[in-house]
């Protein structure tokens, strides 16, 4: 896999790797938090499984001490023999329990023969219904069976006078729909009887009837999930009955909710924080970068560009400042070898001893001047001067004293030529001037007058003077006029004209003239001597 380039497209990664290990983080704790709650609900829940169940037996027990009470009052007792075995009216024994018995807080109680008729109280239907099974028993006991609306808590006591059973007392209460609410409200929970496994009474509305089918320890009803557990009923007879606790997992999952609702809020906006810092970093990162990229590319196309310094805040703009640092080395540098490239240029023509520019310069100038004088309509003038017999200088003073006065005659030239005169050491005691004038004259003039000037001024050498004198061979062109003037033809026959002087006796200036190539020239008087 080929990973992303740019430091921004890399923290955007991280970015998404980071959230989605976040998000897995948070999904874990969730999912652990959420195996916690259900698990807390289950205990909650068997809890409350556990209070009811003793609340149910300490009801059982209550019924069975009121029964108790009833079934050891004397007076009551005479009253029943008196009515069971004398058969006098019932009356007297109705008033004496209503009065005696009625304050008890329970919803039925009433008083029976011993074959089951009723002589006082009121008894529930159900009981009305079954007593048959429920007064046979000359123990006392208590029990929990199907009533018309929910369980019904019996209490059962025989009544005896003189040893002998008379009757009983039958005492009950119901669990029904009111008693359930009163436990939803105290417990929190939703609460279930379930007949032969339909629904028989609930807390919740419009569900009886309905089967109740459970997988596991959940039930499902309404779109709703519900914890449930089974309150184990003691005494119950009745066995196709069962009483089941619920709660509703929406309610345990609200907390959560909103737990989860702040730590996903927190986590994005963590991530938004990070990418914005993280983007705002990697901007200041790459800008300075990019910038040095660019540079790098200027200077590999040759140029060394400029960068300006700023405040240094942090490690990459040090750098930055250190890169600008570096151009300006490097643009110092490249002035140095341009320098000195310069000074190379100049040695290469320039003649070492005299400082007079070199033969290779010549035949760079010459063609510009021609161009020159060309547009200008001006003459071209080539002089080339021979120093007369220098070979003498040599022998008699020395090769030294031969430099010196090489020296001597370049400074002639220097002083007596014009400032846009070219001036040449074409060769050992060789000159040659480049030069334009207004006229055809103009050359010679100025060959007489430096030869005048080698003539006059005096070569001084070791405290001795030493005459020296100069040839002079000048060629004019108007290469306006004379198109096949070039570099060759005006050396050449500026050439011709020097040794024309040196023939003629040397110390003179001599023009080629055209007209007569081969011995060429052409001779104004004020040239001799
Ligand atoms: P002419 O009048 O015919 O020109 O005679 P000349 O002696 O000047 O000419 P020639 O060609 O016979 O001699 C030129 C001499 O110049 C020979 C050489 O030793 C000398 N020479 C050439 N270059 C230099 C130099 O750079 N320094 C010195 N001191 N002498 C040089
Ligand atoms: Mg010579
Ligand atoms: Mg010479």
């Amino acid at each position: 896999m080929k990973f992303p380039a740019t430091y921004k497209t890399r923290l955007i990664v991280y970015m998404v790797l980071l959230m989605g290990f976040l998000s897995g983080i948070l999904l874990y704790s969730n999912k652990i938090l959420q195996d916690a709650l259900l698990n807390e609900a289950d205990n909650h829940l068997a809890r409350v499984v556990q209070l009811i169940t003793s609340h149910i037996e300490s009801k059982q027990d209550e019924l069975m001490h009121y029964a108790a009470m009833v079934r050891e009052n004397s007076t009551l007792q005479e009253y029943m023999f008196v009515v069971v075995r004398v058969n006098s009216d019932v009356e007297p024994l109705k008033t004496f329990y209503k009065k005696s018995f009625g304050w008890l807080p329970v919803e039925y109680n009433m008083i029976l023969t011993k074959e089951g008729k009723l002589l006082a109280g009121k008894g529930s239907k159900t009981i009305t219904k079954n007593n048959n099974s429920i007064i046979h028993s000359s123990l006392s006991t208590s029990f929990a069976m199907k009533c018309e609306d929910g369980i019904e808590i019996v209490a059962y006591s025989p009544i005896s006078y003189l040893d002998e059973q008379i009757g009983s007392i039958v005492i009950s209460d119901d669990i029904n729909n009111s008693s359930l609410s009163q436990l939803k409200n105290t417990s929190g929970s939703e609460l279930f009887i379930v007949d032969n496994g339909n629904i028989f009474t609930s807390t919740i509305n419009n569900i009886n009837g309905m089967n109740f089918q459970s997988d596991g320890n959940i039930f499902e009803v309404n779109g709703h999930r519900y914890h449930i557990k089974k309150i184990t009923i003691p005494r119950l007879i009745d066995r196709n009955i069962e009483m089941w606790l619920g709660i509703r997992e929406e309610i345990l999952m609200q907390n959560l909710a909103s737990y989860q609702q702040t730590i996903f809020g927190l986590a994005i906006t963590g991530s938004i924080l990070v990418l914005a810092v993280g983007l705002v970093l990697i901007r200041d990162f790459a800008t300075p970068l990019r910038m040095m990229m660019a540079m790098t590319a200027e200077i590999v196309s040759g140029k060394i560009p400029k960068m300006s310094k700023t405040k240094a805040r942090n490690e990459i703009e040090g750098l930055a400042n250190q890169f600008a640092d570096m151009l300006q080395a490097l643009r110092e540098k490249e002035d140095e070898v341009q320098q000195a490239h310069k000074e190379l240029e100049k040695l290469a023509i320039t003649d070492t001893l005299t400082k007079l520019h070199n033969r290779r310069h010549l035949a760079e100038i010459f063609p510009k001047l021609m161009a020159q004088t060309r547009r200008d309509k001006k003459f071209i003038n080539v002089i080339i001067f021979d120093l007369d017999h220098f070979k003498h200088i040599n022998d008699q003073y020395g090769h030294p004293c031969g430099d010196q006065c090489l020296i001597h005659f370049a400074n002639i030239l220097r002083r007596h030529s014009r400032s846009n005169d070219y001036l040449f050491r074409t060769g050992g005691e060789e000159f040659l001037l480049l030069g334009v004038s207004d006229d055809r004259t103009g050359g010679v003039q100025l060959a007489e007058k430096i030869r005048i000037a080698t003539q006059e001024i005096p070569f001084i050498h070791s405290g001795k003077t030493i005459h020296i004198t100069v040839s002079c061979g000048v060629n004019c062109a108007e290469p306006d006029k004379q198109s096949h003037v070039d570099f060759e033809f005006m050396l050449n026959h500026a050439d011709k004209a020097l040794y024309t002087a040196k023939d003629n006796g040397r110390n003179r200036v001599e023009m080629f003239c055209e007209c007569d190539d081969d011995s060429v020239t052409e001779e104004p008087d004020f040239f001799r001597n």
